[in-house]
């Protein structure tokens, strides 16, 4: 990756950071108390924080604004403080984006930029890719509405590259490479690295659980009967006084669900979202099946049986387009999960990558060697009590996601976009 292209994407995704957020409200930029979100007014100005941290501040300059660490640190700011501290006002957090931005861009542009540069560059443009992930869903928590960048995203998606995709594949057991490998041009800690790992043949799901097959689970009284639940799993059904997905209603005509601040009806062939591990393990539970485990979602997604080789992506290995994976919010939203057929996996999965993120039945955890990476609070304080989700959303950046790629939330997460796909027993 050259320095051009690691500079276009500090702009692109400071301009992504502008278009999530521009257009709300002051009220709407500090939004209510929740310990699953951040002030938007306070997380934009930790976005651009981070950046100046590491590839400005690393070099010795003094900060650009005297107050910022005591603000914006988002290991040493208190999650729920963020609302109350002296935040830079809307106008002065703008020019404080911006002259991040631009002082960052003349750093890289400068031919004497080192490797170190390079990687802390790339480390504040994934940082960034995640925050604005984070601005869609918070979007989606509070009701705002879709911003105006996506209106017409959603083109028509040809209905014959639609609808459901029953079935399974059967995907070879035997040994194979789990994790990133060294001649990645950019591998997060918790990747590092690769290492052998043997899988038993297994049966998975063509496609994600649709939004359809998820209703048949509610309608049978998936959430009212105890049997298809872990005991943690039911401890939170009953606190949560969960009957249905988060954003799902009932209404006399159907089951209508909440999207951004509209009501839709259920879209039957679009994956399930907003559903938690505990939700996902409750549906597996009654339908005979269960969540993949990370490996065995990660060979379905590389392994090339064939070849006798690996897959960067399911694919192959040119980067995503929108022939093959839903991302960068160029769907506006989930397609069914039958779409995009030239996406495929070798061994016939669909939709690996983009649309939905997915649950796995593993705990995050740190692969064999693990040494934390710079920016240290990256992965380590989650390990063993959060679980792995796998694939990117339709909100996720192309940029980022890849088959060896890691996201962990804690199990009770309904908030962010994940879904799931199912294994056979
Ligand atoms: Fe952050």
């Amino acid at each position: 990756m050259t320095l051009e292209e690691l500079a276009d994407a500090v702009a692109e995704a400071r301009q992504r950071t502008l278009e999530l957020t521009g257009d709300l409200t002051d009220a709407q930029l500090m939004g209510p108390q929740l310990p699953i979100l951040n002030p938007l007014r306070w997380e934009i100005a930790h976005v651009a924080w981070f950046q100046e941290k590491w590839v400005l501040r690393r070099h010795g300059e003094p900060p650009l604004r005297p107050e910022v660490d005591a603000l914006y640190d988002s290991m040493a700011v208190p999650h729920d403080t963020r609302w109350e501290l002296p935040l830079l006002s809307r106008e002065t957090t703008l020019d404080y984006l911006r002259e991040v931005r631009d002082r960052v861009l003349n750093r890289l542009r400068d031919e004497r930029a080192s490797q170190e540069d390079r990687y802390f560059g790339w480390l504040t443009v994934f940082h960034e890719d995640m925050h604005t992930e984070a601005f869609s869903y918070t979007r989606q928590t509070l009701g705002y509405p879709a911003p105006p960048f996506s209106e017409g995203a959603a083109g028509p998606e040809p209905p014959a590259a639609g609808g459901p995709l029953p079935g399974d594949v059967t995907v070879p057991g035997g040994s194979f490479l789990l994790g990133g490998s060294a001649d990645e041009p950019f591998v997060f800690d918790n990747e590092k690295w690769e290492h052998p790992v043997e899988v038993a043949p297994f049966a998975m799901a063509r496609a994600a659980v649709t939004q359809a097959e998820f209703a048949a689970f509610v309608e049978d009284g998936g959430y009212r009967r105890r049997e298809w639940w872990s005991a943690e799993g039911w401890v939170w059904r009953e606190a949560a006084g969960a009957e249905h997905p988060v954003y799902w209603r009932r209404s006399p005509a159907g089951w209508r669900r909440r999207d951004f601040d509209r009501e839709v009806e259920l879209e039957p062939h679009r994956p399930v979202l907003h559903v938690n591990w505990h939700e996902a393990e409750a549906y597996c539970r009654w339908a005979g099946r269960r969540l993949p485990t990370e490996a065995e979602w990660e060979r379905a997604a590389s392994w090339d049986p064939a070849a006798g080789r690996r897959r960067r992506y399911p694919w192959g290995d040119a980067p995503p387009s929108p022939a093959v994976a839903n991302l960068d919010w160029r769907g506006g939203g989930c397609l069914d999960v039958g779409a995009l057929a030239a996406g495929d996996s070798a061994v016939g999965c669909r939709q690996m990558l983009g649309n939905v993120w997915e649950w796995t039945s593993s705990d995050f955890a740190p692969y064999p060697g693990f040494v934390a990476d710079p920016y240290k609070e990256y992965s380590e304080p989650w390990f063993h009590t959060h679980k792995v989700l796998r694939g990117g959303c339709w909100a996720t950046r192309s940029r980022l996601i890849r088959n060896t790629w890691r996201n962990f939330y804690q199990p009770d997460r309904r908030d962010v976009w994940s879904g799931f796909r199912t294994c056979a027993l």
